[in-house]
């Protein structure tokens, strides 16, 4: 039917859901990826070995697709830019992606679109920092390449200063936080825009990595309009082609302010295979393949648990995982990945019309992960 090749920069997890749901489009998926072992590799009609990072290898990558997209912000933009002059289609646009990869960029974009978010200055070296602190405690961000929590410190007092971040970073207001919400947005290149119910992401404080998620979010009719009428808008703003998770802090005041975009699949629609009528995975092949966006309704409620890797390696993770199955309204989610303490290796979907029942089986679920 539809005779695409689409090429995917990346090739984790996102990218093996992505082409989960691809299976039965008549589309050949190939995959750029520098890890031999990464999630695709078991999938993907065609795993190449190469560098997303490396313009030489994104280039030759691109020789033998249609359509390419991207499952990590990580990728070489200005041959992203060269493919696209020769007319392959790159959705996201290579400037969404390079404009997402700086985190001082991101912030200066959201300002300009009128987009509210957390104030914050740009720390071009560490020697600025102690003028630059205002106020204790404050958020300190390297503008590039933090993910998960990696990449973040709390400034609460004179040492943090010390043995802060030495490379450029945003230095952000700390903000008391009642809430951390994310919406995804699809739009089409004609324009179409759907958007999915809010969620939740409730975060383990220390670690600053999500401990799990749950949809619908934990906030009233009045603030899940205000959340999605902003990730609408920063989809227009950004003229996008494909989806983007806008994670969102809800502050004690009821105020919405975004923290940070993903132009991709992204970990808090993880539970839109289950959940939801179509997916994002789905969503985003609709979006960049120029077919017509698929109904964003919620079905059911959920929670989402991830799946990570313990410091104690010798542990039985995988026997646990492998006990959930016997769980009901369990899905479960297992990437294929080497275990590695820290690392998201899977995850797991409960689905139940009561929310309260979906949280009690994803207390039960966390409890034999973390035994
Ligand atoms: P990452 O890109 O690593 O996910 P985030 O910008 O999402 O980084 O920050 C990680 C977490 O740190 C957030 O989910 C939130 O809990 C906390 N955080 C980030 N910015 C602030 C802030 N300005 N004030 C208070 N907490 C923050």
């Amino acid at each position: 039917m539809i005779q695409t090749r689409l090429g995917i920069l990346g090739g984790g997890q996102l990218g093996a859901m992505l082409i989960q749901s691809g299976i039965g489009m008549g589309i050949s998926i190939s995959v750029l990826e520098a890890d031999a072992h990464a999630p695709c590799a078991l999938y993907a009609t065609s795993f190449v070995h190469g560098d997303p990072m490396r313009y030489e290898d994104v280039i030759a990558f691109g020789q033998d697709v249609d359509v390419i997209t991207i499952e990590k912000e990580a990728v070489n933009v200005a041959a992203l830019k060269a493919l696209r002059d020769q007319g392959k289609k790159v959705f996201p646009s290579p400037e969404i992606i390079g404009m997402v990869q700086d985190k001082y960029l991101q912030k200066t974009f959201l300002q300009q679109n009128g987009v509210p978010v957390v104030p914050g200055v740009l720390i071009a070296e560490k020697s600025e920092l102690a003028a630059a602190v205002q106020s204790l405690p404050a958020c300190l961000k390297l503008c590039r390449d933090g993910y998960d929590g990696r990449g973040v410190m709390m400034i609460r007092n004179q040492d943090d200063i010390r043995d802060a971040f030495d490379a450029p970073s945003v230095l952000e207001e700390f903000v008391s936080i009642s809430e951390e919400i994310s919406v995804i947005v699809a739009r089409s290149e004609q324009g179409e825009v759907r958007f999915y119910d809010a969620v939740s992401m409730v975060f383990d404080k220390e670690k600053h990595i999500l401990d799990y998620q749950l949809c619908p979010a934990r906030i009233s009719e009045q603030v899940s309009r205000k959340a999605s009428d902003l990730a609408i808008a920063v989809a227009e703003a950004l003229d996008l082609v494909g989806i983007v998770a806008v994670e969102m802090f809800v502050t004690e005041q009821g105020e919405v302010i975004v923290n940070e975009l993903a132009p991709r699949p992204h970990n808090s629609g993880h539970h839109s295979i289950e959940a939801c009528i179509t997916s994002q995975y789905e969503q985003l092949l609709r979006a960049v393949l120029g077919l017509p966006l698929g109904d964003t309704d919620t079905q059911a409620a959920s929670v989402m648990v991830n799946i990570i890797g313990k410091a104690d390696i010798g542990s039985n993770l995988s026997q646990s995982v492998r006990s959930l199955y016997s769980l009901k309204d369990v899905h479960v989610h297992w990437y294929g990945k080497k275990e590695r303490a820290g690392r998201k290796l899977g995850h797991v979907t409960i689905k139940n019309a009561d929310i309260t029942l979906a949280l009690n089986t994803a207390a039960s679920v966390r409890k034999t992960l973390n035994d």
